[in-house]
């Protein structure tokens, strides 16, 4: 990298100050570190930026004497301060707010329209709310000052006129701002959300233009609460559900709730996990998507009800008899076991 590209890279000219070099690189790293950007690239563009501060301190602290130490130092204060968490600074050009996205949004990626408004500092009275005219201050004449009067007005003492600050000239509120130093500026932007972004991913979306301002807008993601779905730390999307404890047992089949809307799962009394492949949280921004488990909890009724009762008992006496009449089965086995057992107690209690 040579030091156009450097400079070119944090949009300065050699003639910016140390100061400003070091607080775009800052905001620079808050917007790229893929800690806090989800955006494909972000990565490569975070080492571009290093590499880049790296060059232009290099340069600055001079590095005629071919000094490693310099170099060498420059480059562990870029890294470490790129590892840390940037200071919340919002700069003029850059406004950072936070955007709520589904579950089902962060899964499949969505397309939002972004609105908002942020104040700006005034350009036509550079903030101060009010312009200075030819004419000279009405209080003062011109003077700058005032006289007061003092000591029962023996003596008079002259005072930096406050209208106009002392230099003598006629204010006038600022009309770009009324008066107010800064305006509000409202924007909206329709931006593209890629599948497989986290709570805490920062999302940046290119410079547009607003009124005479540019911005950058850093979309800080949250996720909002599924009332079915959680997502693991470790990425695996879960949802736990309650299941007709005789459905299971019976194998039939229940409408389970996926990213993409319902679907029918067949249930396998031997089975309370059931695996969904490719159809979870995708394993990285615009990743394929990972597996999603349900988990199924089979409910039985708490409550006696005397037609369940009866049904139940004609269930076990006909399941019963079938089983007993199979002595391969481990219940015929179980069966014929206990009944020769027992009668070999009889005969033991006969024969004392
Ligand atoms: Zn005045
Ligand atoms: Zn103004």
């Amino acid at each position: 990298m040579d030091t156009e590209e450097a400079y070119k890279e944090f949009g300065l000219d050699p003639s910016a100050s140390d100061e400003q070099l070091k607080a775009t690189w800052r905001r620079l790293v808050a917007t790229w570190h893929p800690d806090r950007n989800g955006a494909a690239g972000a990565g490569r563009r975070m080492q571009l930026i290093n590499k880049a501060y790296q060059h232009l301190r290099q340069l600055r602290d001079g590095n005629g004497d071919g000094s490693d130490d310099a170099g060498g130092e420059s480059a562990e204060a870029a890294s470490s301060a790129a590892c840390a968490t940037p200071e919340a600074e919002t700069p003029g050009n850059r406004h950072v707010r936070k955007v709520r996205l589904s579950l089902e949004d962060a899964i499949l990626g969505c397309t939002r329209s972004v609105r908002g408004h942020f104040t700006q500092t005034c350009n036509d009275c550079v903030g101060k709310g009010q312009r200075v005219l030819a004419k000279a201050c009405s209080t003062c004449r011109g003077n700058g000052a005032v006289r007061k009067a003092a000591l029962f007005g023996w003596l008079w003492n002259s005072e930096a006129c406050e209208d106009c600050g002392g230099d003598g000239r006629q204010r006038a509120p600022c009309d770009a701002c009324d008066g107010n130093g800064e305006r509000l500026v409202a924007y909206r932007r329709r931006v593209r959300f890629p599948a497989g972004l986290r709570e805490g991913n920062a999302l940046s979306v290119p410079a547009s233009r607003h009124g005479d301002m540019e911005i950058d807008l850093e979309l800080q993601v949250e996720i909002e609460p599924h009332p079915f779905f959680t997502l693991d730390d470790d990425g695996v999307l879960r949802c736990e559900m309650p299941v007709n404890g005789y459905a299971w047992m019976a194998g039939r089949w229940v409408d389970v709730p996926t990213p993409d809307g319902a679907q029918q799962l067949r249930l396998n009394r031997d089975a309370l996990v059931y695996r969904f492949r490719g159809q979870g949280f995708p394993s990285a921004v615009r990743g394929p998507r990972g597996d999603y488990h349900v988990k199924v909890v089979p409910v039985f009724p708490t409550q006696e009800d005397p037609v369940q009762e009866a049904l139940l008992d004609q269930l076990i006496a006909s399941s019963t008899s079938t089983a007993e009449a199979d002595h391969s089965q481990p219940l015929g086995q179980w069966q014929h076991q206990m009944k020769r057992w027992n009668s070999s107690k009889k005969e033991q209690a006969r024969d004392h």
